[in-house]
């Protein structure tokens, strides 16, 4: 019992509908309260050997995947640490925030990284990349770095796309891609789009609490690794590779977060990956329908790179935050802010993870009522646009 006790008690869940983390199911959440066990002792091998081989499953990579106990921040630094040397030139795209945030590390850690410029409302344009790397006739960039879901905007970037302008221009640059909140919600495939390197997290699409974060590497971004010079300790790949090989981690790893990595990819696979996909497709067409019929505009401006994860929704005279106040206190539901550029001018419904259409359609009720509540004007009728939508495409779940 609290001693503070100053507020009542809220009932029923909190609506987390922020773009992560996301809410996690209690089968997770009953899967990490467990005792912790001896990391280097013979228990642990098949926890090890489970979780390392089960993530592959999810970024569809016969290759290996790097765990490390952090952020998603810390699996980006380890993306260019182990792969780039002091002055290496990397290309960039400027999807939002969160592109802008892994420029500005690669610039801190000795690296030359160039935008290509853009207005935080598309995904990446490939020709763009191509005509870059094109002109890039003494291959001095040794990477290209692509954000495959900008989670501050809503749009999306066309991985397949960018690996083929790479391959038109004849360039040899590894391609890098941030999927920290596409991985498990949206369909990517590592192996097959010929990403070298792959950054995620554990706290978005893959349901589970934050504090675990992947790197997916390819036999290129390996090679790679063998000569790169820039300064690693902790996030050297080859130390945890030797180690992992066994089914261990070099350094203590985060043990109960394993646990909600095994059963978080039994969970996705039980669902099934393309019906998971599917599901988070056709929420983010409800809640686009439901922006529309509301009068608003959305952030991405581009129909075929809208986000299955997000939509970000830009308020008419600015005021988002004051607006979600107004939604947080009068029903208990979390939307994401704006960041940096875009704060107070947008807000963001996340729709990742854990949902389902009731799930949606309560969300998106709580934003309609707070719309109305805080004077935004808007048109009602959102709800019932987002319910028809789901109504005409409803399939009995078993
Ligand atoms: C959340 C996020 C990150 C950063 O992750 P942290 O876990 O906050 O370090 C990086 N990129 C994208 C696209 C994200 O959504």
């Amino acid at each position: 019992m609290s001693l503070s006790n100053t507020a009542p008690r809220v009932p029923g869940r909190h609506f987390l509908q922020i773009p992560g983390p996301s809410p996690i199911p209690d089968r997770i959440l009953h899967a990490m309260s467990k005792p912790i066990i001896d990391h280097r002792g013979p228990e642990f091998q098949a926890l090890g050997y489970r979780a390392l081989n089960g993530i592959k499953t999810i970024f569809q990579t016969e290759g290996s995947v790097i765990i490390y106990p952090s952020s998603g921040s810390g699996a980006w630094e380890a993306s260019l640490a182990n792969t780039l040397s002091p002055g290496d030139r990397v290309l960039m795209y400027e999807t939002g925030h969160f592109a802008s945030l892994w420029k500005a590390m690669a610039e801190k850690l000795g690296v030359q990284a160039e935008f290509i410029a853009s207005d935080w409302r598309s995904g990446a344009d490939p020709d763009l990349i191509e005509q870059r790397l094109r002109e890039d006739k003494g291959h001095e960039i040794k990477a290209v770095c692509v954000v495959h879901n900008e989670t501050s905007t809503g749009a999306m970037s066309p991985i397949q796309k960018v690996r083929k302008a790479i391959d038109a221009a004849g360039h040899p640059a590894l391609l890098m891609v941030d999927a920290v909140s596409s991985l498990g919600s949206a369909e990517y495939r590592h192996d097959e789009w010929g990403a070298d390197v792959t950054v995620s997290g554990s706290q978005k699409g893959l349901m589970m609490p934050p504090g675990i974060a992947f790197n997916a590497i390819s036999a290129k971004a390996l090679a790679a690794s063998k000569v790169s010079k820039l300064p690693k300790v902790f996030w050297g790949w080859d130390e945890m590779l030797a180690a992992n090989a066994r089914g261990y981690f070099p350094t203590t790893p985060a043990t109960n977060t394993l646990y909600a990595l095994v059963e978080a990819v039994d969970m996705l696979h039980e669902e099934g990956l393309d019906r998971v996909f599917a599901r988070h497709i056709r929420h983010g067409e409800a809640t686009r329908r439901a922006v529309r019929a509301w009068g608003l505009e959305i952030q991405c401006r581009q129909e075929e790179n809208h986000s299955p994860v997000l939509t970000a929704v830009m308020m008419p005279n600015g005021g988002a935050d004051a607006f979600r106040s107004v939604a947080l206190k009068h029903f208990d539901i979390s939307l994401g802010s704006g960041l940096s550029k875009v704060a107070d001018k947008l807000f963001r419904i996340g729709h990742l993870g854990d949902i389902n259409d009731l799930t949606l359609l309560g969300a998106l009720s709580g934003v309609e009522m707070s719309l109305g509540l805080a004077g935004v004007p808007h048109k009602t009728g959102g709800v019932q646009a987002a319910m028809t939508y789901l109504a005409q495409t409803a399939k009995p779940s078993s």
